[in-house]
């Protein structure tokens, strides 16, 4: 059996990554500090015969025993209220934790895939994003500390690709949404879901022109799996181009979910990206990937998890570990 390495298993997109893995049949060490993820995300699969769950900080030597065939790094805050945050373990998973997961792969001669992020596109002034655009980051703005990360993080997976020739596959994830978000995660779908499962209102940052393009979390982790298996080792796109203004999407979610909120608008984060969009030419032509979930039918399935929390983590306001890693 071939043996994975997963960083980030207890967050949002690396317990899927498990999930999706051990239906594969492969055997799955799942590696996760809890910073920002939850045990709750891989409860399900902690007796799994073919899971191994080791709690450790990337940012430190990573020692694993036996054979190791592919890792896939996804550790690192994503979202932006988690790394403003944190944004001195943003930065350090991104680079140390990132060397150590490349040392790691060279020691062990397993393929590497990399999370990478739509944020080295930056405040884009190219439209839609192909992967041969350079970006528009402001490296010392709030965002910084993580798009800067992910633009080194490349530079350094490179670098041990080209130096070293170990196996390296770079995702560019855009904008990924379903179960097992946080709910109090600040991103855009549990923020308007949480508010409207609250009975607040829907707050809108800026005037909503702002665009975004949300991909279902089972489309994106068919086109991590093609990335990882294919033979391509520059960045590729993994993205839904069904591009919406998040004030056409709060008015969507609105209507979708029934609920009774109204919308109100608050300031615009400092460097939040005006248009987002992904060209996905190259995952089409070389993965054969394309998505294949429409916003209506993830967003329902995403509404009905929020639903089924309790009604403690509907109200919790703050991850449970952010204390005890910002003391550290
Ligand atoms: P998440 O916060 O749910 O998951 C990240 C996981 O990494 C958490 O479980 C956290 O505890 C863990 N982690 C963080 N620092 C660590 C460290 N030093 N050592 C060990 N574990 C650590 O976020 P997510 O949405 O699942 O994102 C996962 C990856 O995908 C990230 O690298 C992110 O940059 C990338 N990504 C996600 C999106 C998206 O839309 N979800 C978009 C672009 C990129
Ligand atoms: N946003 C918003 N209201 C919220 C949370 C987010 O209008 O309560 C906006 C945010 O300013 C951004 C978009 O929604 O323009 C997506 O934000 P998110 O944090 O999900 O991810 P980003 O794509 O900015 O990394």
């Amino acid at each position: 059996m071939e043996r994975v390495l997963i960083t980030g298993a207890a967050g949002f997109l690396g317990s899927h990554l498990c999930d999706k893995f051990l239906n594969e049949g492969f055997k799955v060490i799942g590696m996760d500090n809890f910073i920002t993820g939850s045990s709750k995300n891989i409860a399900h699969i902690l007796a799994h015969p073919n899971f191994e769950f080791i709690e450790h900080d990337v940012t430190e030597y990573i020692a694993i025993d036996g054979k190791l065939d592919y890792i896939l790094h996804f550790a690192s805050p994503a979202s932006p209220i988690d790394y403003l945050r944190i944004p001195i373990q943003t930065l350090k998973v991104g680079s140390l934790g990132t060397h150590n997961v490349l040392g790691l792969a060279k020691a062990k001669k397993a393929r590497v895939l990399i999370a990478s992020t739509s944020e080295v596109y930056g405040d884009p002034l190219v439209h839609p994003q192909t992967e041969a655009y350079y970006g528009n980051v402001n490296p010392i703005g709030p965002r910084g500390v993580y798009d800067e990360a992910k633009r080194f993080q490349e530079a350094m997976t490179m670098a041990y690709h080209n130096f070293h020739g170990i196996e390296t596959r770079i995702v560019r994830i855009f904008n990924t949404y379903g179960p097992r978000m946080r709910l109090n995660d600040g991103r855009v779908i549990p923020a308007f879901m949480g508010q409207i499962l609250r009975g607040e209102d829907l707050t809108v940052f800026g005037d909503g022109s702002q665009t975004r393009s949300f991909c279902y979390i089972d489309d994106q982790i068919d086109g991590i799996f093609k990335l990882l298996f294919s033979d391509y080792h520059l960045p590729v796109n993994i993205g839904n181009p069904e591009e919406i203004s998040i004030l056409d999407f709060a008015k969507e979610i609105i209507a979708l979910t029934g609920g009774q909120s109204t919308i109100i608008f608050k300031e615009l984060p400092v460097n939040d990206p005006l248009q987002r969009c992904p060209d996905i030419t190259k995952a089409q032509t070389i993965l054969g990937w394309k998505p294949k979930v429409d916003r209506k039918t993830g967003m329902k399935r995403t509404f009905d998890y929020f639903k089924s929390l309790s009604e403690q983590e509907l109200y919790e306001t703050q991850h449970k570990n952010f204390d005890k890693y910002i003391k550290k």
